[in-house]
């Protein structure tokens, strides 16, 4: 039987892209959406390149929502191996977006999705990944996030402009990244953070310098890795260059 894998903000962006990419190493793909015209969209499409994909409605800000998707997989699914934690939004650009410039309100609509909607969706659907006998949990995360990167001079993130909300829900998800790889590491569950790079994608208003199929590919790796690869790392591409990726320094 084929692994299941479910992908949250998988409608488009990164997100489309591992379903896509996990698809067609022969995974069954829930494509978690909050929109369901655009989570049937999205599977319409990844079915007619092939693809075992199936529109699983979700809001992972809304418990009531992550509890109905969670209930669902495991009636209509029967259980889970891969869960990657993807959606996010950054609360957009405040004021000059320095740290000082965010409001409260922000800071807590991002909170509630990128940080309280990982933890409630990882939550209630550990009970279906401890019954895989290899599961695989990926929180996508970001370098902007990353507190060595941020608070080393010679590094080119020490110098940019960041505001709170979305920066440090990133720190934040790394942390939680931590302790649940702490908390299973005498499980089959290995829980590892990616880091995508800046990829062109809605999130940046299509900016970022990287294609979605190169921003997929560290969620990919790591919702893939063997009975002997790592748990409680984070990996992805770096800023710095084209062609640096590997672990990234929390
Ligand atoms: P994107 O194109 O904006 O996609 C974000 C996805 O998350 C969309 O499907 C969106 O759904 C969904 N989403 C947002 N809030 C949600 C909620 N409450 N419930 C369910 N789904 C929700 O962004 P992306 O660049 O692909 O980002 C994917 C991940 O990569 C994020 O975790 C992001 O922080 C991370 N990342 C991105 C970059 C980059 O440069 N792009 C760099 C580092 C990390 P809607 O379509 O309904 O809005």
């Amino acid at each position: 039987m084929s692994r299941k894998a479910f992908i949250t903000g998988a409608n488009k962006g990164i997100g489309y892209e591992t379903a896509r990419q996990l698809a067609a190493r022969g995974m069954t793909v829930l494509v978690g959406a909050r929109d369901a015209e655009l989570g049937q969209a999205a599977v319409d499409k990844l079915r007619a390149d092939g693809a075992d994909a199936h529109f699983v409605q979700i809001d992972v800000s809304d418990e009531e929502s992550v509890n109905a998707a969670a209930a669902r997989i495991e009636a209509e699914f029967g259980g889970l191996d891969v869960l990657v934690n993807n959606a996010a939004i950054t609360g957009g650009m405040e004021g000059d977006g320095k740290a000082s410039s965010g409001t409260l309100a922000t800071l807590r609509r991002v909170y509630e999705t990128n940080v309280f909607g990982l933890f409630a969706v990882t939550n209630a659907l550990l009970p279906l990944l401890r019954r895989s006998e290899s599961a695989r949990i990926v929180n996508v995360s970001s370098e902007v996030g990353s507190l060595s990167l941020r608070t080393d001079p010679n590094n080119p993130m020490s110098q940019m402009v960041s505001a709170i909300p979305y920066t440090s829900s990133k720190t934040a998800v790394s942390m939680v990244t931590v302790l649940y790889a702490m908390e299973l590491r005498d499980t089959a569950i290995k829980v590892n953070a990616a880091n995508p790079g800046y990829t062109a994608t809605d999130l940046n208003g299509n900016s970022g310098f990287r294609t979605v199929e190169q921003g997929a590919e560290p969620s990919v790796h790591l919702a893939t890795l063997p009975a002997d690869g790592p748990s409680g790392t984070f990996w992805g591409y770096l800023w710095g260059g084209e062609q640096e990726y590997g672990p990234i320094p929390w």
